[in-house]
């Protein structure tokens, strides 16, 4: 097996209104991705300020950044306990989660179903304290919390040995000591960098994608959201769709994307480890396999199960 050392896939879990907007767009902005293009970072802005004047926060489902040299793509999580297994797809795609908490508020039960799937997928966590500006802050408390929460949902030793950041979402600011001192992110992408472990594949292995969610676009029709698995994919690519196991379907990729920033960009390949699109296959849908024609794998179906925790 192959380790993709240039790539980090974290989904973040947070309360509605403890900051994931406004941390995804500092983190944005400091991972400089916009620096190379201008005229993208005023766009981006300016649907974002537009969203913000109608009063809803936008996150979206896929952000991509480069710190270091490193992509990190981040994936959101509805923020509830579903029923369509929505949440089990997104873990499916990420080997780690970043779990966000209100300096004041605390940990929120609505959380709850989340971090219990992940943590029972063995995923480990990095825990971000935020608004630590707020006068009314609890941090220790909050962190108690915290602790108690996951030995409810039976975290592992080394679950519990979580890396805890207290940030600044508003200031970009994150701090490893909430009484020190610091100008920038920069703690949060260092431990991102070292707390979630990098993807590994099979590099001699046919392509396998797994579809965790749908896209449409009047361009291209439907767009095959989720994570390249193992091998790779190109456009102009002849593949299998897959259902349940079953090979149902030809189909030849018509694009391939990527994620950078907020926005889907085209791509002449992506491999494994990564989180992409592609478009071209007409019957797709969620939980299916886009494989090799020559070797087609289906990937385990994902389950769709019932929550067994009842929200509160
Ligand atoms: P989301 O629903 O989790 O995406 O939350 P938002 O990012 O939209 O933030 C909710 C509110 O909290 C907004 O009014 C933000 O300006 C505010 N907020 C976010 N981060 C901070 C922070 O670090 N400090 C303070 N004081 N407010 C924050």
């Amino acid at each position: 097996m192959h380790k993709r050392e240039d790539l980090r896939n974290l989904a973040i879990i947070a309360h509605v209104d403890h900051g994931k907007t406004t941390l995804a767009d500092a983190m944005l902005w400091q991972s400089g991705i916009f620096r190379a293009n201008e005229q993208v970072a005023e766009r981006v802005l300016d649907s974002l300020d537009l969203e913000r004047e109608k009063g809803i926060t936008i996150m979206a489902k896929n952000t991509a950044i480069t710190y270091r040299g490193v992509k990190i793509n981040i994936v959101d999580t509805p923020g509830h306990a579903d029923f369509g297994g929505e949440v089990e797809r997104t873990l499916n795609m990420v080997d780690g989660v970043m779990l966000l908490v209100d300096a004041t508020e605390g940990p929120l039960p609505q959380t709850r179903f989340v971090l219990g799937k992940a943590l029972a997928k063995g995923l480990p966590p990095i825990v971000v304290i935020n608004k630590i500006d707020r006068p009314d802050r609890r941090l220790d408390q909050v962190l108690e919390e915290i602790y108690d929460l996951f030995i409810d949902l039976d975290a592992t030793e080394e679950q519990l040995d979580f890396p805890v950041l207290y940030t600044n979402a508003k200031a970009g600011i994150a701090l490893t000591d909430p009484n020190g001192q610091g100008q920038d992110l920069a703690p949060l992408f260092e431990t991102i960098l070292s707390a979630i472990p990098a993807p590994v594949y099979d590099p001699a292995a046919p392509l396998q994608f797994l579809v965790t969610n749908l896209e449409y676009s009047d361009y291209v029709g439907i767009i095959a959201v989720g994570k390249v698995v193992s091998g790779a994919l190109r456009p102009g690519q002849d593949a299998v769709l897959i259902k349940r196991g079953e090979t149902v379907g030809k189909a030849r990729l018509s694009q391939v994307y990527t994620y950078e920033g907020l926005q889907r960009l085209s791509a002449d390949v992506v491999q494994a480890g990564d989180i992409a699109s592609v478009a071209g296959v007409p019957d797709v849908f969620i939980g299916d396999t886009i494989g090799d024609p020559e070797d087609p794998r289906p990937l385990p179906v994902i389950t769709v199960e019932e929550p067994t925790i009842a929200m509160v």
